[in-house]
């Protein structure tokens, strides 16, 4: 006996709390911007969650406040080498985002998207475990069709300084489909576009971070180009409901699918609106365009809205707002 409950008690105890944990679901890349935000969420819906990070992007600071929760675990790992654990499910966001970040070290760049695709692919091939790829936009490169959809094959330069990223996602594209046509692996590949929210590097070099911290320390808005390129920005809490969608989605539906909020923007019009919601006097400024910077990017999303009964619900006006006051709170 044990406080007054038999084994059987006990036994029958156990087996509810067990039972109350959904699914062990590992997330690579776990401590970055989305990947925190996921570790979060799937945790709130009752899962066990075992978050791997080898912090290169990704900072602690970011899942701290999940680790007093019994069902979180956090692994500095890095994806390039084997990972060997039992899971039900496996999220790969392991790869830098940011074009500063993945420029820093394109090499590592290429053989975090190829190796790690080919370690957790491994991986969910032996324990039988579903495994998502948070792919990208960036697959169609500099895209010669507007909006993109999915059965569209890509415009990318193969040596180009953005190619470390843009053919490190196609070939684990590639990895992920030969992984579920020659070895029965059961995938899900997002083609992830711009995403912003909370808990965005300040630092990372991303338009809507710089603008943001630009605008709100008063420095000038630099603005690379004429601002005319376009990008179509998706609130990170859409992009999470997209994500968990795909990952639950029927076992013969793999993707690819866009997953972003449709409506295009320029950078001028962004900027425009940073600087009104901020109340900023902070001016733009124009510095060159980097080498293959996209000219436009809008996601078709036709096949989420069919599939997965998915489409964004927060608009760039709201998102910023939101986003603006976690800079105000960190700043
Ligand atoms: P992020 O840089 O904040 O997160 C990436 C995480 O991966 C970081 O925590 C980083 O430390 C970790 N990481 C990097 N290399 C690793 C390695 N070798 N081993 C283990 N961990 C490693 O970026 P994010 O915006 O959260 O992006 C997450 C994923 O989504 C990435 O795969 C990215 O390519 C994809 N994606 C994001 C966007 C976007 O707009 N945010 C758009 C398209 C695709
Ligand atoms: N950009 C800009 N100023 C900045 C950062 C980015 O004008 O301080 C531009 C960049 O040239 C690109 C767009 O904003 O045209 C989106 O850049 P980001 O790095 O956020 O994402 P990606 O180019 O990968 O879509």
């Amino acid at each position: 006996m044990f406080l007054g409950l038999s084994a059987r008690d006990l036994i029958t105890l156990s087996d509810k709390s067990e039972a109350m944990i959904k699914k062990k679901i590992l997330v690579t890349g776990g401590a970055g911007f989305l990947g925190s935000h996921l570790c979060e969420r799937l945790l709130g819906e009752g899962n066990e969650v075992v978050c791997l990070d080898n912090y290169f992007t990704g900072q602690k600071q970011n899942v701290v406040h999940l680790l007093s929760n019994p069902y979180f675990e956090l692994i500095r790992h890095d994806v390039t080498m084997p990972f060997y654990i039992e899971v039900d499910e496996i999220y790969n966001l392991a790869c830098p985002a940011s074009p500063i970040h993945y420029q820093y070290n394109p090499i590592k760049t290429v053989k975090t998207s190829v190796m790690g695709a080919i370690n957790m692919l491994g991986l969910a091939k032996r324990i039988k475990a579903r495994i998502l790829q948070a792919s990208t936009s960036e697959v169609y490169g500099d895209p010669e069709i507007h909006p993109q959809v999915e059965s569209y094959w890509g415009h990318v330069n193969p040596i180009g300084i953005r190619s470390c990223y843009d053919e490190g996602k196609r070939i684990a594209e590639t990895l992920f489909v030969n992984y579920h046509q020659q070895n029965k692996v059961r995938i899900k590949i997002m083609r992830i576009f711009n995403t912003y929210g909370p808990r965005m590097h300040p630092n990372d070099g991303r338009v809507v971070s710089n603008f943001i911290v630009q605008a709100l320390k008063g420095q000038d808005i630099t603005m690379y180009g004429d601002g005319l390129q376009s990008r179509s920005f998706c609130y990170v809490d859409d992009l999470l409901e997209g994500m968990i969608r795909l990952m639950n989605s029927r076992e013969d539906f793999t993707g690819p699918v866009n997953i972003g909020n449709p409506n295009e923007f320029t950078m001028l019009e962004l900027a425009e609106k940073v600087i009104l919601f901020t109340g900023s006097k902070s001016k733009i400024i124009h510095m060159p365009l980097p080498a293959d910077d996209p000219t436009q990017r809008q996601p078709d999303i036709t096949v989420a809205k069919r599939e997965l009964g998915w489409e964004p619900k927060v608009m760039l006006d709201e998102g910023l707002v939101r986003t603006i006051d976690y800079f105000k709170s960190i700043i």
